[in-house]
């Protein structure tokens, strides 16, 4: 779809508006790079006797992780991976934990494997993390895949960042040259999809919370990434028109539903493309999990 912006003189001023606005569908970009990318590599595996195969290690009972892990399993057998998920208890203690991640570390069947967090507070979420092997760490957040993630090497990327990024070049946008501004700077995701960004030579600001004025620092933004973390916190009025705003924050509304860190409705009468949530960033992510998962094996057996 292209768009349309309108300009219009108000009282000696020019302003532009978009008089259409393009959705970045993350569902419908993953459904058809699994199809495209994924499906292939994981049949060529097959060929040389090999399925790629990913544990999700569940501990304790969180309605929140419950359907992620579901997504999870979904896009697995889509892929044609396997995927198991291992439960435990809450009272599973941080010992036991880390014994069986030595156990998958172990295990040449299984390529790949994730912790969900949250965690039980008895257990270190940092313990956890690093204990698993760099070369299964399919979620991207040891430090080994994080730092040369930084460096621009070859690694695993964590998944929110990378299948942004995905996303951003399958709705046509060349990251090169661009001023992308990203407002968050969490390890998950603020840092390392402005990182991401920067080698692909995108001109590259990081706002957070001590921003002094965040609408002055956003203003010629021709990307905003948005990972704030709070429900509909960017209204269409901060927003450059014309701008693509990816919508990274995850909410349930009180009245039922979820919403984004972006305010969408007003947001969308300004931006050139827009990610919506659900539908945008969060099927990106579990994509990249995916992908990690078959690069896992692809690597292990080279
Ligand atoms: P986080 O760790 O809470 O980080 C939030 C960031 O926002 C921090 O860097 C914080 O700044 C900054 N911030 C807070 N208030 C601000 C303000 N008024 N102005 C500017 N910056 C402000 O969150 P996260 O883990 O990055 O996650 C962000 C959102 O994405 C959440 O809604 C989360 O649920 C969602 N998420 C979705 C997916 C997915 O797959 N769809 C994956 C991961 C996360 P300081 O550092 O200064 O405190």
């Amino acid at each position: 779809m292209n768009n349309i912006f309108v300009q219009i003189e108000v009282f000696g001023n020019t302003i532009t508006i978009c008089a259409m606005v393009q959705i970045i569908s993350g569902s419908e970009i993953a459904a058809d790079l699994l199809e495209k990318e994924l499906v292939p590599r994981v049949e060529s595996l097959k060929t040389k006797g090999i399925i790629p195969k990913l544990v999700v290690v569940l501990v304790g009972e969180h309605p929140a992780s419950a359907s992620y892990v579901k997504q999870k399993e979904k896009f697995s057998e889509r892929a044609g991976i396997d995927s198991e998920i291992w439960r435990y208890p809450d009272t599973t203690s941080e010992a036991e934990i880390l014994a069986e991640i030595e156990k998958i570390n172990n295990d040449p069947t299984i390529h790949g494997v994730i912790v969900q967090l949250p965690l039980p507070d008895h257990v270190s979420v940092n313990k956890v993390l690093r204990a698993i092997y760099p070369s299964k760490d399919v979620d991207g957040f040891t430090p080994e895949n994080i730092g040369k993630l930084f460096l621009g090497e070859k690694c695993l990327e964590c998944c929110t960042p990378k299948g942004i990024i995905r996303m951003l070049e399958a709705a046509g946008e060349d990251l090169s040259g661009k001023n992308v501004c990203v407002i968050g700077r969490s390890n998950i995701v603020g840092k390392p999809v402005a990182a991401l960004a920067l080698n692909k030579s995108a001109t590259v600001k990081v706002c957070h919370s001590r921003t002094k004025d965040l609408n002055k620092a956003i203003a010629d933004a021709e990307i905003l990434i948005v990972a704030v973390g709070r429900p509909e916190f960017l209204h269409g009025d901060q927003i450059p028109a014309g701008c693509t705003v990816i919508d990274v924050g995850i909410h349930r509304k009180e009245g039922g539903g979820l919403c984004g860190d972006v305010h969408f409705e007003s947001a969308e009468k300004v931006a050139g493309k827009i990610s919506p949530v659900p539908g945008g960033v969060g099927p990106m992510t579990v994509f990249s999990l995916i992908e990690n998962t078959i690069q896992a094996a692809e690597d292990c057996n080279e």
